[in-house]
């Protein structure tokens, strides 16, 4: 299940040195953007196109990003703030602080002098590591030791890991009390089974270039007989995916929550050499896993069994130098970009260095960071106001459970228990995370990016045995996204989606309730969907539903699938409307609260015309303007395949759903969004 507001952007490699301060960034527009409106387009037609389509005429995708819109504007502006605050924290900093590790962490990412002086030098040690491996228990260790907290099923949602396994260590999906640790597939550097399996040409013509990105990776790394061992390297990827679950199977809770005693997986996933992968992996003293997908565990354990060492000597090999690229010199990082970047998303152009260096060190020290960041930029009356917004949306959402005439009564009591132990923070968290274990090393890029990974994974093991903390964070306040967190109950509202356009402190209750009433909305519905059905109160895995309950819902679920399967933004792919479904219920969910919302927000009384709009003409544009994508082609067709987010445009013509909607724009039968009353999607 995916529950964020956005995919989360992978970031890939680097190249040029930009050592100059960063322009400042325009400040994206407050409330309602008049000037992208398109007014030669009816509303009526292509909502999304009326409420941004001057603006899409008149934008550029920047030539270092995949897509550009409100969100990435946000991001941009976010990155040029955070950098400012860590060059400062690099200026000041006092030895041994925690700005210190901010700053060094950033300045040693930056300086490209230095790492191309190194060379690869810092590879070395893993590459020889991979070369000594000389049995299958050696192998065994490893792979325990390539394991990191690098995946997350249902809170951030990142279901791949080039690791053959990737670990999430999690509130008990039985017993949310405590923790456990969840294993998940992985072993594959391309984003997902698909790209090894599907017969399109453009799949096949993506996989003879990763074969031939890997043959250049391998040469650049001084490794001979590229390519027979490149090819090889693909086969056993190809092997591995064959393994896999799919996409839609693997965000399915009940499949996937699947408890396996230490003890059995010798026998239940024969291959691999477990005691010794586990031990390798900090993972000795855990005696039960939650198994997430074990069809392919078994699968790759398998593989571990029955194909050849050698091979697998330089998979590994391969893997260290494709995880190492972005620290390593330019030739390293260019080749990276080149197949990750430019091939499978169709970005022309890196990101600067300075903006990469940002997200790394946000990567590192997240919370660091966003100590500094909500400082300056999240002053304590937007979180009042914020929170008085998120007050308003519970409060809605809540009304309308009583009104809903599908849900059983004994349903819609724990429904509301449900909301009344909701935990929502606004901004960033109440307790920080302390970074006093975290080695940070100025010179060392690639040693820093190993240690903060390695921290991560303790602080997770750390966990285990522990009782579970509701308040824990899985965003960083500098990130412009939300999330829900089912087995929590809880959600984080970071303080980078909470500025204008999203949301203005001063601006209008119509803009903010449509921009960002919408958002908050959208994440309280996750938690009493059909997912969300299947967690109680306490974050428990126990379906709180009735079967009639169930059944009414999917009926009108099925309505939408077929509403979103009609979307095709190529003649040779549509949106997958079952893959998208939960996401497209809480849109739908998400703008019906957030409209309530904003109306008690009023008091009875009418909102004020902005510029010749009225209060719902504010709501339903800033809506679809919050929506405001340019996507290139490569990146708009690997996000159909891979997202359980619609395309942003049908996000934004969600909005044809709401009976409010057609008076506000005068729709009439006839017109291409136009949906007679009895066909509306209406689940909340
Ligand atoms: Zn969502």
């Amino acid at each position: 299940m995916k529950t964020t507001l956005f995919l989360i952007a992978i970031v890939l490699g680097s190249s040029v040195a930009v050592k100059s301060a960063p322009p400042a960034a325009t400040a994206p527009p407050r409330g309602v953007d008049l000037a992208g409106i398109d007014k030669s387009v009816a509303p009526g037609d292509n909502f999304f196109a009326y409420a941004n389509g001057t603006w899409i005429k008149s934008t550029e995708i920047p030539p270092d990003r995949s897509a550009y819109g409100t969100s990435s504007m946000l991001d941009e502006l976010t990155t040029e703030r955070t950098a400012e605050l860590i060059r400062e924290a690099d200026k000041s900093g006092a030895p041994g602080s925690e700005a210190r590790k901010v700053g060094d962490y950033y300045a040693t990412f930056l300086d490209e002098e230095s790492i191309e002086k190194k060379g690869m030098e810092p590879l070395k040690p893993a590459l020889s590591a991979a070369a000594a491996i000389a049995d299958k228990k050696a192998l065994a260790a490893a792979l325990g030791k390539s394991v990191r907290a690098d995946v997350d099923v249902f809170n951030a949602t990142n279901l791949q890991t080039p690791n053959i396994l990737g670990l999430w260590v999690a509130q008990d999906l039985d017993e949310p009390t405590r923790y456990s640790p969840f294993l998940i597939q992985g072993g594959l550097q391309m984003p997902d089974r698909e790209y090894y399996l599907a017969g399109s040409p453009r799949m096949e013509e993506i996989r003879k270039k990763y074969q031939a990105h890997i043959a250049a990776a391998l040469k650049l790394a001084g490794i001979p007989n590229e390519e027979a061992k490149a090819a090889r390297i693909f086969e056993l990827e190809k092997k591995i995916a064959q393994a896999h679950t799919s996409r839609e199977d693997s965000i399915d809770v009940v499949k996937g929550n699947n408890h396996w005693p230490r003890a059995e997986f010798a026998t239940r996933a024969p291959g691999l050499d477990w005691e010794t992968f586990f031990a390798a992996a900090g993972l000795d003293k855990a005696t039960v896993f939650v198994v997430w997908q074990p069809g392919a565990l078994t699968g790759i354990a398998k593989l571990v069994g029955s194909e050849p060492l050698e091979t697998w000597k330089d998979y590994l090999a391969f893997h260290a130098i494709d995880q190492a690229s972005t620290y390593l010199p330019k030739r390293f990082v260019d080749e990276s970009f080149d197949f990750y970047g430019r091939v499978l998303t169709g970005t022309p152009k890196q990101r600067d260095r300075w903006k990469r260096a940002v997200t790394a060190t946000d990567g590192a020290l997240g919370e660091a960071v966003g100590k500094l960041y909500v400082k300056k930029y999240f002053l304590p009356e937007e979180k009042a106001r914020a929170e008085e917004m998120v007050r308003n949306l519970i409060t809605a959402f809540g009304r309308r459970i009583d009104k809903l005439d599908w849900m059983a009564p004994e349903t819609k009591a724990k429904a509301k228990a449900k909301l009344a132990t909701l935990k929502i923070g606004v901004g960033y968290p109440d307790k920080w995370r302390d970074y006093a274990g975290l080695e940070v090393v100025r010179g060392d890029a690639l040693g820093n990016a190993r240690r903060a990974a390695l921290f991560e994974l303790r602080r997770n093991l750390d966990k285990l045995g522990k009782p579970s903390d509701r308040g824990e964070w899985v965003m960083n306040p500098q990130t412009v996204n939300a999330v829900n967190m089912p087995v929590m109950n809880a959600m984080n509202f970071p303080a980078a989606i909470l500025q204008p356009p999203r949301f203005d402190s001063k601006g209008t209750a119509a803009a903010n309730y449509g921009a960002t009433g919408t958002v908050i909305g959208h994440e309280v519905s996750h938690s009493f969907d059909d997912q969300g059905a299947l967690f109680d109160s306490t974050g428990k895995l126990s379906n709180w539903w009735t079967k009639e309950d169930l059944a009414h819902f999917e009926a009108a679920a099925a309505k939408l699938v077929e509403q979103y399967n009609g979307y095709k933004p190529f003649p040779d792919l549509a949106v997958n409307g079952k893959l998208t479904l939960s996401e497209n219920i809480a849109d739908v969910a998400g703008i019906a609260a957030a409209y309530d919302a904003y109306r008690i927000s009023l008091n009875g009384k009418e909102a004020p015309v902005v510029d010749g709009m009225s209060g719902d003409q504010q709501f339903f544009v800033a809506f679809a303007q919050s929506w405001r994508t340019k996507i290139r082609e490569a990146a708009a067709r690997q996000r159909i395949v891979t997202d359980s987010h619609a395309p942003a445009e049908y996000r934004a013509d969600t909005v044809r759903n709401l009976d409010a909607w057609y008076p506000a724009f005068d729709v009439k039968p006839g017109q291409a969004l136009f949906l007679a009353p009895g066909e509306r999607v209406r689940i909340w």
